[in-house]
């Protein structure tokens, strides 16, 4: 429907127009909004190899900004396959140490850090899990210097999708492949705020809603949060000196990101070993190229005791056996079930646009930027001390929807109505 009211009575050069503009504002999104890129910054990028025009379009307007140097690494869906494929048995114990090890020295030495996500989702579907699981964990491990900074907001980055031929299949199974690719392109581009005529001043109204929600939020000063609704009874008990965030935030080197485009989401950080209950996805998981279908957790002070899914239930198994934290929440967000994302009804088959259609948790490592620290970066024991958790891993999946309600629970235990039917109360 969208895509057709857009290009009805175009002819296919205005079409092709109209799209190379959303791109170009889209680029000057991901640069003014997502990075606020600085003068004289460099800027590192990740990309999948089909997503070149939009690479093109950010480091154009990156130099524009006064990038001093714009270097991209791409992937490669058919050389990952070939690893799997053809890789000895070695191969999925191997990652590439020195590429993240340079990462994240370029990060120390100031330069941005921006990350396009248009993987196929179900790229290593039919491969072994245990070495899914190993390379997975092979190279978390090797990322631990990069994540570290990014996790601590130490430079400001930014993640951006672009619709991709395999992603778009999987989220339009049913439509040729064009058109997909158009319709998923349709769907980034108005989750992205970029369809209007002047998307900065859009995002700068939007930032300013998310924010007055986390100010609301922190206004409460909640010990706990409770969902429930059908398969979810669970309290996620919240760090000490825990702050809520949300939309535009300041990273530690004083330059203010939105580090996902699009956001719908206000998130903190829960308390490692005060979360309990039972809890139930509400959304398919998308985990580095398997799908993870109906997750069912039971939490014990913090740490999941017992875990099943109807599919991918090996890799879920693999995921919670990482290391100690993977058990544990690092993450607890609210999105309301009408966001936006939501609305448009679609399953995406990627955590940056299905973490903002839902309320979600994720296990593992937590955003120390979710503290009330006075400007005073926390100590890792500091932090520790307050409840955050820490992991290789960082994954989100969705317990939010509109059968589920939300409650704050006081420092005394009182109740207080958050969400109901998956929407705010105030
Ligand atoms: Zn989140
Ligand atoms: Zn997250």
């Amino acid at each position: 429907m969208e895509n057709q009211a857009q290009t009805g009575g175009m002819s296919v050069s205005n079409v092709a127009e109209a799209h190379g503009q959303r791109l170009e504002r889209l680029a000057e999104v991901a640069v003014k909004v997502g990075l606020g890129l600085r003068p004289g910054q460099e800027l590192v990028i990740t990309a999948p190899l089909e997503t070149v025009p939009l690479v093109r379009a950010i480091t154009i307007q990156a130099y524009k900004a006064g990038a001093s140097l714009v270097t991209t690494f791409f992937s490669d869906d058919a050389a990952t396959l070939a690893r799997f494929e053809h890789g000895t048995d070695t191969a999925f114990d191997t990652a590439a140490d020195w590429l993240y090890a340079g990462m994240a020295e370029a990060y120390r030495n100031g330069a941005a850090r921006l990350a396009i996500s248009g993987d196929d989702p179900a790229l290593l579907a039919g491969q072994d899990p245990d070495k899914v699981s190993r390379a997975n964990r092979a190279r978390s491990k090797a990322y631990v210097p990069a994540l570290e900074l990014i996790a601590n907001f130490a430079t400001n980055w930014t993640i951006v999708s672009a619709a991709t031929t395999p992603w778009a299949r999987s989220v339009f199974p049913d439509l040729p492949e064009d058109e997909a690719v158009a319709r998923l392109w349709d769907a980034i581009f108005a989750a992205s705020r970029v369809d209007g005529p002047d998307p900065v001043a859009a995002w700068e109204v939007h930032n300013a809603a998310l924010h007055a929600r986390m100010n609301r939020l922190n206004a409460h000063r909640f010990a706990a949060l409770r969902f429930f609704g059908p398969g979810t009874d669970l309290t996620v008990g919240l760090a000490d000196d825990h702050e809520w965030c949300g939309g535009a935030s300041v990273s530690r080197n004083g330059i203010t990101c939105n580090a996902n485009i699009p956001t719908e989401e206000v998130f903190t950080t829960p308390h490692r070993e005060r979360v309990d209950g039972t809890v139930t996805s509400t959304k398919p998981l998308s985990y580095q190229g398997t799908l993870i279908e109906g997750i069912w957790v039971r939490f014990e002070a913090g740490r999941i005791v017992e875990a099943s899914a109807r599919t991918g239930g090996d890799v879920l198994a693999k995921v919670l056996d990482t290391d100690e934290g993977a058990r544990r929440l690092g993450e607890v967000a609210l999105v309301p079930a009408s966001s936006a994302i939501s609305a448009s009804g679609l399953l995406f088959f990627n955590t940056l646009y299905d973490e903002n259609a839902a309320s979600h948790i994720a296990l593992g490592q937590a955003y120390s930027k979710c503290f009330r620290d006075g400007g005073v970066q926390f100590s890792e024991d500091d932090l520790a001390a307050r409840g955050a958790n820490r992991s290789l891993i960082h994954i989100d999946w969705m317990i939010g929807s509109a059968e589920i309600d939300v409650d704050g629970l006081t420092a005394e235990g009182r109740a207080v109505p958050v969400m109901r039917a998956g929407e705010w109360v105030d």
